[in-house]
């Protein structure tokens, strides 16, 4: 009998923070490496270590030990140190597609200095995969990945064809029991054959041949004895071939042919915890993410590269926010599975991601507005589609508003004059710093004269910003005259005309473009009005009531949307778990309706409900117990020509360990959501696989929208959706419901003896910020019913059109598109190496053509290689993700 392979593979997963936070875990890995390093130089027998596929471990540790990187180059060039090829490990589902590349290119460009990465996808903690993945890594030239949760009962051995939605395909690893089995192994030879034994028959069903021992876990340093122990055990006894190895030596002689398959997403808990309760645990991070995030790709990287030159390109600034998020999406991360100190830190992250986003979007639109030749105002569409919209905008108020305009607020000019001295001139000029005074007002102009009386000093001031306004000037000039005439009387007087703050529908503007702003007539105007204590928001497109008993509305007819539901939850930061005697609330004790906006453009209502929640849930009698009264405000917004109903809801969380659900019915009973992940729309089931050890809840994250029973949800951040209320129907099980969780607040990292989930997924922690006790809670989410194109739908609730005054004075003509491209949905217009370059993807199951007017270029893999060549456009198979580099633009 051939003796049993076993592929002992040293390594240490390095979570960068969670229990502890970021610094006190670097200081372990400063430890780790000091140990590892002269290990790994000296000791022959100890021939490989990997470093946890994240480039992040290398950075943190040169971050102390600069002087060591030539060693850390030597151990890597010697193939004994694999490193990357992430910079971090993320979580796949709740960081966008573009942060899951950005990562991956990080973690390779990093690693080109030192020699490259390690040539495996190695995802070994994750929480489920997404659908994607195989794509994303064949498209980085990886052809293996390594994988532990989510695998679901129908892969039966330790490997098996990953399949995209595209058809691309990666060999999987599948670790059965995790990427630690082969953690801390005994120090005696006889010892390790007879765990490696117990370790087999674990296992036994699933192994091909090989046992892929993984010698390392959280946090662990190497076992120097290693070498010494295996040569021992492999002259013990022949059964079993030991060998120290790397992850890829063991994949090249691992087994490919005739494995099994699977095609699609990975979030089964069948074997192993899913934790899909990440999603929904600290419902600010997870918002602030998708803030940052949508703050970099869909305004500050396109619009920089539309909009200013080449040459400006703000590339570090880019880099320092993107490594924020990157770092920022490790699966403790942007999971929250961690203390207070780290989810601080991630929210801290997230804010200096999206000021740099912000502020570089700002500068970009300047560009723009001072590069247009006639004054005016404009309306610019960072969105690649063409759009019409709703923009809000301060205008003079001279002229009475036209009747497509809704006039939100009027302010009066505050004409007038006043006399003041010397003195106070200079303490009164002095505060004038620049020509902002709100953000409504600027200073157009200063003018200065002087007579027999004094000085006459006129201050004109406007609603838009104008450029060039000699206030210095000016300031100096009256300066230099009161110093001539130090007793002058001073008359001030200030000219500003009334302005007002306007709402108008335009009309399509296009993609990445630009239109002079113009009202567009409305077809379909809308309504706010109170009718037998009802309050109807209208639009001849689509009908909201208001239950002025319940809170809820309905729409069309349909009732009950917007139910907001209170439960316990006596689960921890990676699962829900309802206490033994749950109780839920969902009635008000009073509601009040108010008109805020009438329309005809924009129609507003609020709706605040008061509730009477319960405190907490009582340890030993498993109740919810205690009471408090929370406000819940929702803001219903209505537009004209737009069958999109706006909600918000909004509240000040008074209660611990519950989750707060709202509720909206399906027009049609579904089996099945289709919700947004990385590239690609995913469809779901009404079920989850799970085991005794962890409910198969079906609770998953959508990332901008999800669709179920002709019922379209767009959410600002990744939501937790749950579809319910599901009862037999003619087809079948069907749901009339989905659920989006507001929040859920724990305050436990891990907890012991859950009902959903028994044992511990972590350290049994209080972590008081995981309750969310006292934090404003947000959902902003809109609803459409039968609408086709999920995405438009998404960039119109959540990239709204920007309004720009501009002074003229350029060459830019009044209308036009700075980039044209069709056929496919952009992930990422910026610029590489000078070039501007373009992320499409195809979410149907059909084949595109994508048109980029006007350009040809290049079609490169992820890592940036030329594969072939287009002229304004090019092929992009079902599914498919390509990236295309211009050549001229
Ligand atoms: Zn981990």
């Amino acid at each position: 009998m051939t003796p049993r392979r076993i592929a002992i593979v040293p390594h240490s997963h390095w979570d960068r923070e969670w229990y502890e936070s970021y610094q006190e875990f670097r200081l372990n890995l400063v430890d780790m490496l000091d140990t590892l390093l002269p290990l790994l130089e000296t000791d022959a027998s100890y021939p490989y270590f990997m470093l946890d596929g994240q480039m992040a471990v290398v950075d943190d540790y040169l971050d102390v030990r600069p002087e060591a990187e030539p060693r850390l180059r030597a151990l890597a060039a010697a193939g004994r140190l694999s490193m990357g090829p992430w910079y971090i490990l993320m979580d796949e589902f709740l960081s966008s597609g573009e942060t899951i590349i950005r990562n991956l290119q990080m973690g390779i460009a990093r690693g080109a200095a030192f020699g490259g990465v390690m040539d495996v996808g190695y995802l070994p903690d994750m929480f489920g995969h997404i659908a994607q993945m195989p794509q994303i890594l064949r498209q980085a030239g990886f052809t293996d990945a390594v994988v532990w949760r989510g695998v679901p009962s129908a892969i039966t051995k330790n490997a098996f064809m990953w399949e995209a939605p595209d058809s691309s395909t990666v060999r999987a690893e599948y670790l059965p029991v995790g990427y630690g089995n082969g953690a801390a192994l005994p120090d005696d030879a006889k010892a390790l054959v007879r765990r490696t034994v117990d370790l087999v028959k674990e296992i036994e069903p699933f192994l091909m041949g090989a046992l892929l021992c993984m010698n390392g876990s959280d946090h662990l340093f190497p076992q120097p004895w290693l070498g010494r122990v295996v040569a021992e055990a492999n002259e013990l006894q022949d059964d079993l071939a030991f060998e120290v190895t790397s992850l890829p030596r063991y994949l090249a002689a691992a087994p490919s042919e005739n494995l099994e398959h699977w095609k699609g997403e990975l979030r089964s808990g069948f074997r192993s915890n899913m934790l899909m309760g990440v999603t929904s645990n600290r419902v600010d991070v997870k918002r602030m993410g998708a803030l940052a995030e949508r703050a970099l790709e869909r305004r500050a990287e396109p619009l920089a590269t539309l909009f200013q030159a080449p040459a400006e390109w703000p590339e570090k600034l880019l880099a320092l926010a993107w490594k924020e998020v990157v770092r920022n999406s490790a699966h403790d991360s942007i999971c929250a599975c961690s203390v207070d100190d780290v989810v601080d830190a991630v929210l801290h992250r997230y804010a200096e991601a999206r000021t740099i986003a912000d502020g570089l979007a700002t500068r970009a639109v300047a560009s723009f507005a001072q590069s247009l030749a006639a004054p005016g105002h404009y309306v610019l569409n960072a969105a690649p589609r063409a759009r019409a919209g709703l923009v809000e905008l301060v205008v003079g108020a001279a002229e009475p508003p036209s009747g497509d305009v809704q006039v939100v607020s009027e302010r009066t000019g505050l004409p007038g004059s006043m006399v003041l001295d010397a003195t106070t001139v200079r303490t009164v000029l002095g505060m004038l710093q620049g020509p902002k005074i709100d953000n409504d007002a600027w200073v157009h102009d200063v003018g200065v004269e002087e007579d027999d009386e004094g000085l006459h000093i006129t201050v004109t001031v406007g609603a838009e910003e104008r450029r060039n306004v000699p206030i210095a000037e000016a300031k100096q000039d009256i300066y230099a005259r009161l110093g001539a005439r130090p007793d002058a009387v001073v008359r001030i007087s200030l000219n500003q005309p009334p302005i007002r703050r306007i709402v108008a529908r335009v009309d399509a503007v296009p993609g990445y473009g630009w239109q002079s702003f113009e009202p567009a007539p409305l077809t379909h105007r809308v309504e706010a009005r109170e009718s037998d204590g009802a309050v109807v928001l209208a639009n001849g497109l689509v009908t909201v009531e208001i239950d002025t008993k319940l809170g809820t509305f309905a729409v069309d007819g349909r009732p009950g949307y917007g139910r907001v539901v209170d439960g316990g939850d006596l689960g921890d930061s990676y699962n829900y778990s309802p206490p033994g005697r749950d109780s839920f609330v969902d009635t008000p004790l009073s509601v009040s309706v108010r008109v805020v906006e009438p329309g005809p453009v924009r129609a507003r209502a609020a709706i605040t409900a008061l509730y009477v929640w319960p405190d907490h849930v009582d340890g030993s009698s498993q109740a919810r117990v205690g009471a408090h009264e929370v406000e819940i405000e929702t803001l219903l917004e209505l537009r004209a020509d737009d069958p999109v109903v706006r909600v918000e809801t909004s509240f000040v969380n008074p209660s611990r360990d519950h989750r707060v659900r709202v509720h909206l019915p399906l027009p049609d009973p579904a089996t099945a959501s289709q919700a947004e992940s990385a590239f690609a729309i995913v469809e779901r089931g009404l079920t989850a696989e799970g085991r005794v050890d962890e409910l198969g809840l079906p609770t998953a994250p959508a990332h901008r929208f999800v669709s179920a029973g002709g019922l379209t949800v767009v959410h600002n951040g990744v939501c937790e959706y749950e579809l319910i209320d599901i009862e037999a129907g003619p087809g079948g099980e069907a749901a009339r419901t989905i659920a989006l969780t507001v929040v859920r607040s724990t305050g436990m990292l891990s907890r012991l003896g859950m009902a959903y989930r028994p044992f511990p997924a972590g350290p049994l922690t209080p972590v008081d910020g995981l309750q969310m006790a006292g934090r404003r809670i947000t959902l902003s989410y809109a609803l459409a019913v039968r609408h086709d194109d999920p995405y438009a739908l998404a960039d119109d609730v959540l990239l709204p059109l920007d309004v720009v005054a501009a002074s003229g004075g350029g060459t830019r003509p009044a209308r036009g598109s700075a980039l044209g491209i069709e056929g496919a949905q952009v992930s990422a217009l910026h610029r590489v190496a000078g070039a501007a370059e373009v992320r499409v993807f195809n979410p149907t199951p059909y084949p595109t053509t994508v048109t980029i007017h006007g350009h040809s270029g290049w079609l490169v893999d992820l890592r940036g290689y030329p594969e072939q060549p287009f002229e304004g456009s090019f092929a992009l198979r079902p599914f498919g993700i390509a990236t295309a580099r211009l050549r001229d633009a």
